[in-house]
């Protein structure tokens, strides 16, 4: 095998990395520092507790919200990404089915979660927007969502078309909730740019410049992107064939995500797909495990990272097995709520350990009073009274003996009467 000056730095540079983990391991050691440990003090912990540590001016911390497959499962998501960035912007690459609930755990307020770049509209990249675009705005996000995403072959196939049909399907959703909640943050803003560009760029706000590239999936529409800011380097590839874009813009990333997908034996034993269809799909719709490594190999990211895979004990080895058949350099096999914090001088892998019962986080804006003016302008809209009918209103059951006296356990509590609503009039 042939031997680049590169490659041989590349494993000067993992010796070096693996000297020092055995210089700093516990059990190396142990007999040394037995006695620094104290039966009573705290120790450092070796996990991220969300909103625990600051996040330093010149550092990038990215989270894997959801890094499964189309097929949903409780243990992982499908396709999300959280980048924050120490200038205090956040972007999230895909909202893939169930990654809404990761988000949640992080408990980052929702004002700053208003940015989303979408990789292409497979339900397991983007699944999660409904999810965002409404309960985002009922846990506090006051702003509209906005959205970047490429276009298509036709404008059936854009981001644009399914985010105005989500929008349409919602459409009772967001009529039974105006006059009763602050609606600001149920709002989109989409940015349809161009799926042909390379290497554009689609975003370039306050120091942080966001790039589109083709990928190859299914059908023309997908793309990669990557994200710079501050000398550091992010790039997160949605599902895609091995392409040439990727090896010539990915190049040098200090994080560099790409889909890898399962092993075609595991695609045939655990999806039921017959060998043909698992080998279609396993290594010419999404990249095979040696693909990523021969990708990886080219590119030489600070650190490689695989996702769109299920990560159990039967499948994880003969994943890392076949990468390293292609790569050696440093990896992460991606699961839910692995987290990377990055400088120039640094980069460190940990797991989140996070919250399941979580409830709103805290507010970034102060909340508006709900306004009928908006049923009002939605009903004109539609040209029907939004409300209950007269039909509706006469199926109440009568209950005012045991609510009134909520109302005025409330007015006590803080000072002030509530009236109590005519029960023959429509809610408002
Ligand atoms: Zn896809
Ligand atoms: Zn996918």
């Amino acid at each position: 095998m042939k031997k680049s000056g590169a490659g041989l730095a590349l494993v000067l540079v993992v010796a070096a990395a693996v000297a020092i983990g055995y210089l700093v391991g516990r059990t190396g050691d142990s007999a040394v520092n037995a006695q620094d440990v104290s039966p009573t003090e705290a120790r450092e912990r070796d996990v991220y507790v969300p909103n625990t540590e600051d996040l330093a001016p010149d550092e990038m911390r990215v989270i894997a919200c959801g890094t499964g497959m189309p097929t949903t499962r409780a243990a992982q998501a499908a396709a999300c990404f959280l980048v924050e960035l120490g200038n205090g912007d956040k972007f999230l690459f895909d909202l893939g089915s169930g990654s809404a609930e990761r988000i949640s755990s992080l408990q980052i307020p929702y004002d700053y979660l208003d940015k989303i770049f979408l990789s292409h509209l497979h339900g397991d990249h983007f699944g999660a927007l409904g999810e965002l675009y409404i309960g985002g705005s009922l846990m506090g996000r006051h702003v509209p969502l906005r959205i970047w995403g490429p276009s298509g072959a036709a404008p059936e196939l854009g981001t644009a078309y399914a985010v105005q049909k989500m929008e349409e399907m919602y459409t009772w959703d967001v009529a039974g909730r105006l006059g009763m909640a602050d609606v600001r943050g149920i709002a989109v803003e989409v940015t349809e740019f161009d799926y042909t560009g390379v290497n554009q760029v689609v975003y370039d706000e306050n120091g942080v410049v966001i790039r589109s590239w083709p990928a190859i999936h299914a059908i023309d529409g997908p793309v990669s992107f990557s994200l710079e800011w501050n000398d550091l380097k992010f790039v997160f590839g949605g599902d895609t064939y091995p392409n040439k874009w990727f090896i010539e813009y990915a190049r040098d990333a200090d994080l560099a995500i790409h889909e890898c997908f399962i092993a075609a034996p595991d695609i045939v034993a655990k999806l039921g797909f017959t060998p043909e269809a698992a080998l279609l799909v396993g290594t010419q719709i999404h990249t095979a495990p040696e693909a990523f490594g021969k990708v990886m190999s080219e590119i030489r990211p600070r650190m490689a990272i695989a996702y769109h895979f299920f990560k159990d004990w039967d499948t994880t080895g003969d994943i890392l097995t076949r990468i390293q058949k292609t790569y050696d350099g440093p990896l992460s096999l991606a699961e839910d709520f692995m987290v990377w914090n990055v400088t120039k001088d640094d980069l460190r892998v940990r797991m989140a350990l996070v919250e399941e019962r979580t409830w709103s986080p805290p507010l970034a804006s102060p909340a508006a009073v709900p306004s009928m003016a908006d049923r009002e302008a939605m009903s004109e809209k539609l040209g029907v009274e939004i409300g209950y009918t007269d039909f509706i209103t006469d199926g109440k059951w009568n209950v005012d003996d045991v609510l009134i006296p909520i109302y005025e356990e409330a007015g006590q509590a803080v000072g002030r009467t509530f009236a109590y609503p005519d029960p023959t009039q429509p809610n408002d």
